[in-house]
């Protein structure tokens, strides 16, 4: 894959509106204000590339970026979720649940969690339908050049220690894209996850 050529493909406001289920995906999640179009930004290079996601009435769309041949990464919408009415949230968790469960091309999920806020409600949530679909996860602590080293690596450690059950299926990393840490790191898992 080649993530400094990633382009929009298209956007789904439901989970039948999706491509073709063809060839690779890797899908990015998290809470609002994550750091995920920060994150996404940075790996491709574009600056602009996730800012769809964020033009309002949108937010709820899941884009869909081609970064190769039948490769493609996956900006799931962001939970701002406060302010949304309850029967939309029900119907998106729904949907969510679709994708992670019936989507052949899904191979993984980057879940990014602010490393100052790490495993809040929603990060479990998107952690246990990830393992009830058999779904690989990869945690970004992002915004680590938030905390001095020593405090980001205990929280590093902290975390992989309340996922240890589960280091078969979940890996976590400290990011940040202001700082370009941690790109490496989460290539090489996305690779991976692109191409077996
Ligand atoms: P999203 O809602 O998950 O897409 O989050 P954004 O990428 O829009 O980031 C939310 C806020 O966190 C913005 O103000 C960003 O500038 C800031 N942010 C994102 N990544 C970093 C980072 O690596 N370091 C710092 N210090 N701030 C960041």
């Amino acid at each position: 894959p080649e993530y400094r050529r990633a382009e929009f493909l298209t956007s789904a406001g439901k989970f039948a509106q999706c491509p073709p289920d063809e060839g690779w995906e890797v899908a990015f999640a998290g809470r609002s204000n994550a750091g995920k179009s920060s994150a996404i930004n940075s790996l491709t290079g574009n600056r602009k590339l996730a800012r769809t996601s964020k033009t309002p009435g949108r937010t709820q769309l899941i884009n869909f970026f081609v970064v190769g041949e039948q490769q493609r990464l996956v900006d799931l919408p962001g939970y701002g979720f406060a302010k949304v009415p309850e029967a939309v949230k029900r119907e998106w968790t729904r949907q969510l649940e679709s994708y992670l469960q019936q989507r052949q091309s899904l191979r993984g999920l980057v879940l990014l969690m602010d490393v100052r806020h790490p495993l809040q409600a929603f990060d479990q949530q998107m952690l246990g339908w990830a393992i009830a679909a058999d779904m690989p996860v990869h945690i970004l602590l992002t915004k680590a050049d938030k905390l001095k080293n020593g405090p980001a690596s205990n929280t590093l450690l902290q975390v992989r220690r309340q996922l240890q059950d589960r280091s078969d299926m979940i890996s976590v990393q400290l990011f940040s894209a202001l700082k370009h840490t941690g790109h490496k790191e989460l290539r090489k898992v996305l690779d991976a996850w692109l191409t077996d």
